[in-house]
């Protein structure tokens, strides 16, 4: 799906609009020299601006979320469609934090539906949380999230698959290469056509070693993306 590795700065609910836009602003030319594809997922309420400062810059804007019906009485919630119109090209469907306040595998999986009907990107989050890594069930799990998944999708064609243990998401902890080898080999087995993304405490130290990780085709980062300097230190 991706030529070029993939950087989704994933900025949660950390900055004001206001901050928001005033980094993309700033940052805007440095960031345009990046060989990578940047992805900046911003609060909903500055998409659609910084969807307007990035126009033709090829750095992308993304969502952090969306509602997994195309349309109808749900009141509060943000259709796929209204963000393929502000200019986003990519959604976070599944982030851990969403599933933290109940949203299924079976709805990440609408989502994933409506994200790509409205013509963009899904990033649909996976990982485990510690008592299933301590228990070595890992892989299990796995392949129960990504069920409902591949079951609509021709192998994850299309799709942006984010591997982000519990565990390692704002923890400055994170799974050894040789457990990431074994996760990133079968995540490709199951989803061959999926991009392969890693997150969970990625910084500009550990990026060098990741980035050696067969199928590892981009990352999502939290934290360090929020302050520019760092950020650019793991995209270059
Ligand atoms: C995330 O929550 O998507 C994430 C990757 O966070 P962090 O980089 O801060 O661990």
């Amino acid at each position: 799906l991706h030529k070029k590795k993939l950087f989704v700065a994933n900025w949660k609910m950390n900055m004001t609009t206001q901050e928001s836009l005033a980094w993309c602003v700033t940052h805007k030319n440095e960031l345009q020299k990046s060989s990578s594809q940047i992805v900046i997922c911003p609060s909903f309420t500055a998409l659609a601006r910084a969807g307007e400062i990035f126009k033709d810059t090829g750095i992308a804007v993304g969502a952090q979320s969306c509602c997994e019906h195309e349309k109808g009485p749900f009141t509060g919630q943000i259709a796929a469609q209204d963000l393929a119109e502000i200019g986003c090209s990519y959604v976070i469907a599944g982030h851990s934090e969403e599933r933290a306040l109940g949203v299924t595998n079976e709805i990440v999986a609408r989502k994933m539906v409506t994200i790509l009907k409205a013509g963009m990107t899904p990033i649909v989050c996976i990982g485990e949380p510690q008592t299933i890594y301590d228990a070595k069930t890992t892989t299990n799990f796995l392949t129960k999230q990504l069920a409902p998944l591949l079951a609509v999708t021709d192998q994850g064609a299309a799709l942006c698959i984010a591997y982000e243990p519990l565990w390692a998401i704002g923890s400055g902890i994170m799974p050894s290469l040789e457990t990431l080898k074994t996760i990133f080999a079968l995540l490709h087995k199951k989803a061959p056509k999926a991009t392969l993304l890693y997150g969970g405490s990625v910084n500009k130290e550990n990026i060098a070693s990741l980035q050696s990780i067969p199928y590892i085709n981009g990352f999502l980062v939290g934290g360090a993306s929020l302050n520019f300097d760092e950020f650019n230190l793991i995209i270059s």
